[in-house]
This record gives C-alpha cells, structure tokens and sequence, in this order.
C-alpha cells in the first residue's frame, strides 16, 4: 500500500481551500478531519469556512473592534472572533 505522505496531504488541503466557496460542510468536515489526523492546522485557513455549521463563508458580515474581527456566519449566524495581530 502506498503511503500518502504529510506535504502531499498539505498540498491537497491547500488546494481543497482554494476553492472554499464551491465546497459542501460534508466536504469541509472530511478535510478538517484529515487535517486533524495528521496534526497539519490549518491557520488562516479556518477563517475562511464556519466552524459551527461547517458552511464555506460566503460575504458574511466583518467587524473590527479593538483588534478583535468579528465574522457573522450568514448561514447560521454563528459568530466567530479572532484576535488581530
Ligand atoms: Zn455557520
């Protein structure tokens, strides 16, 4: 059996977000789980789908408020925040 090594699951990962917008959270849910499997995190990526429903954010409502920014789902209006650097 050949074995899949940690920068081709990487490169796939980042390849899958790409293309966020177009994903399913059944998809979304698959990739996270591969990720999570092989301890790659994902960083700036997971700001770009909702954690709560898992839908690929798709112009949802951002605030900045003392350098914290603020993602309002659209889907499920689930609000997501993330410190600034
Ligand atoms: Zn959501």
């Amino acid at each position: 059996m050949k074995k899949i090594s940690k920068s081709q699951i990487q490169k796939d990962i980042h390849e899958f977000f790409i293309n966020i917008k177009e994903k399913t959270p059944k998809e979304i849910k698959k990739i996270k789980r591969l990720a999570m499997k092989d301890n790659i995190a994902l960083k700036e990526l997971r700001k770009t789908f909702c954690k709560k429903c898992l839908n690929p954010y798709n112009n949802p409502k951002i605030r900045i408020k003392n350098k914290i920014k603020i993602i309002v789902c659209n889907n499920c209006n689930y609000i997501s925040r993330y410190k600034l650097k």
